[in-house]
């Protein structure tokens, strides 16, 4: 009878309907369109929910055709050391009962796009022989009530049968861009975000050391700060770590990874340089200068990849692709002047620092300057700053100095400038001293953004005033050329420099 309990009920609903309406004389309509329109909503509801995770399912299954291990991630030693030392929790289970330790539940893992968050998730599952879900925060975010939740519950619940299915003792769950969901509850206007939040908890406390199989839930997002504390505190999210920006031997390492299945000039190819000329590039960036080397090789039918090709990826990846805009043959003058200010600015306050100047399209730009930064840097001084905005604001000045006026070509850098301006007065290195950057009005900040913009503005002016036989020299090789490498835009410099350089950073 229980057996067939859903076919009894399909077949009595209609005709008890039909004979309401008909024997009794009941007008049913009503009753039908409303039954209709649940029924929808139900099931709209339902398809999306179930969308939804088997979307996780199969990029999970797409995603890890087989075990991903560290030794696949470039650079963010810190980040798998730590990683490794939480994961052995869930690898010597005997040890973590014995001592009564209650089970690592969550990690969170913290950084900029594209650093190797995701990846990192892949190789903890791989490390500890976990099936692997991955799904993203904004997946669970719906118009109605109750969706994310239960997409949670299922999300869950399908780690837990594939885990069991695949004969597997633990499971991996991946949230991308957990601040979607985690964000700090505010208690009423976000009812559906609270519910999903609400139940991701309720799941995060239901893991138990005893559970078999046992989920270990990972989430990445690069905006900690707007997480809400509940998600943050012990016996949740227990371990934080941090993925930053590689430095330059980690981006080394991550190109060579990804390398490995190109083919580069061997004799010429040096991946250490172009690891120094992608300062401040993640992991992701990186593997498209690779990307976009080999596809410049090829377009050229090259047997291998140059290191002009990785370098024409670098100003890809950097500044974007190139475009075909035609700028006016007065516009081009006015750019090259531009940009020979900015590169005898750079030359002059940081010497050997330029490693290219361009009069190419690219991006939004008609020119730009490439800068080789000399090491990697994490602190910055007062006089280092300074420098920085004197190279920004030499192209601005080269344009007052030749025409009398500047152009909008300019914003660019005073939108640069003023930014260096701001760290200077909230690290307390600007005469104001050390002040809450917050509490000051908009007219001090005119007011100090004007003083230190003007002397330094006066400063650069000066510097290269005294050099104008390098700009009338560089000028027409840039019109023609169209780029100078650092080296020659050096020997020039030295030809035709009266100056010497300012300060030897
Ligand atoms: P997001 O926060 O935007 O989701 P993410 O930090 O999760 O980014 P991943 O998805 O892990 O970044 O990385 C994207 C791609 O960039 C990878 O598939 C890989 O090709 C490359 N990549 C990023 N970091 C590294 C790394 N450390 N080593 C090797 N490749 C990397």
């Amino acid at each position: 009878m229980r057996k067939y309990g859903k076919e009894i009920v399909i077949g009595f609903v209609p005709v008890f309907i039909l004979f309401l309406q008909f024997a009794i004389g009941i007008n049913m309509m009503p009753f039908i369109l409303f039954a209709c329109i649940a029924g929808g909503l139900l099931f709209m509801a339902k398809s999306r929910g179930h969308l939804a995770t088997v979307g996780g399912d199969r990029k999970s299954k797409t995603s890890v055709p087989r075990q991903m291990t560290f030794e696949e991630i470039g650079g963010q030693d810190h980040a798998k050391q730590e990683l490794r030392e939480a994961l052995d929790f869930l690898v010597h289970v005997e040890q973590i009962s014995k001592f009564g330790i209650r089970p690592l539940k969550g990690i969170l893992l913290t950084g900029p796009p594209g650093t190797g968050k995701t990846l990192l998730a892949k190789a903890a599952a791989g490390y500890t022989d976990s099936v692997y879900l991955g799904a993203s925060g904004s997946e669970f975010v719906e118009m109605y009530v109750g969706v994310g939740a239960s997409r949670i519950r299922d999300l869950f619940k399908e780690a837990r049968q594939k885990a069991e299915k695949q004969g597997k003792n633990s499971a991996v769950i991946f949230i991308d861009e957990i601040d979607v969901i985690g964000g700090k509850r505010d208690g009423g206007q976000q009812r559906e975000y609270d519910q999903t939040l609400n139940q991701l908890l309720t799941e995060l406390d239901g893991i138990h050391t005893t559970d078999s199989p046992r989920i270990l839930l990972i989430g990445a997002t690069n905006r900690k700060e707007m997480l809400d504390s509940a998600l943050l505190r012990p016996g949740r999210f227990d371990r934080h770590i941090a993925v930053d920006l590689p430095d330059k031997k980690g981006r080394a390492h991550i190109l060579h990874l990804h390398a490995r299945n190109k083919p580069l000039d061997g004799d010429e190819v040096n991946l250490e340089k172009i690891a120094e000329e992608s300062y401040g590039f993640s992991g992701a960036q990186l593997e498209s200068v690779m990307n976009e080397a080999a596809i410049y090789a090829m377009r050229e039918d090259g047997e291998t990849i140059s290191q002009r090709h990785l370098s024409m990826a670098i100003d890809k990846v950097m500044m974007g692709e190139r475009t075909d805009r035609e700028a006016t043959n007065e516009e081009r003058e006015r750019v090259a002047l531009h940009e020979l200010g900015h590169a005898i600015a750079a030359e002059l306050v940081r010497p050997g620092s330029v490693s290219q100047v361009a009069l190419l399209p690219r991006g939004g730009a008609l020119g730009y300057v490439r800068h080789n930064p000399q090491q990697d840097k994490y602190l910055y001084t007062k006089q280092f700053l300074e420098g920085q905005i004197m190279i920004a604001l030499g192209g601005a000045a080269a344009e007052e100095m030749f025409y009398g006026e500047r152009s909008t070509g300019s914003r660019g850098d005073f939108d640069q400038a003023m930014s260096i301006v701001r760290s200077m007065v909230e690290s307390g290195l600007t005469e104001l001293g050390i002040i809450d950057a917050s509490m000051m009005t908009p007219d001090k900040w005119a007011a100090v953004n004007g003083s230190i913009l003007n002397d330094l503005m006066q400063d650069v002016k000066m510097l290269l005033e005294a050099n104008r036989g390098v700009f009338l020299s560089a000028l027409d090789v840039l019109i023609q050329e169209e780029t100078l490498s650092g080296d020659q835009f050096r020997s020039l410099l030295q030809q035709f420099s009266t100056e010497q350089p300012l300060l030897a950073q």
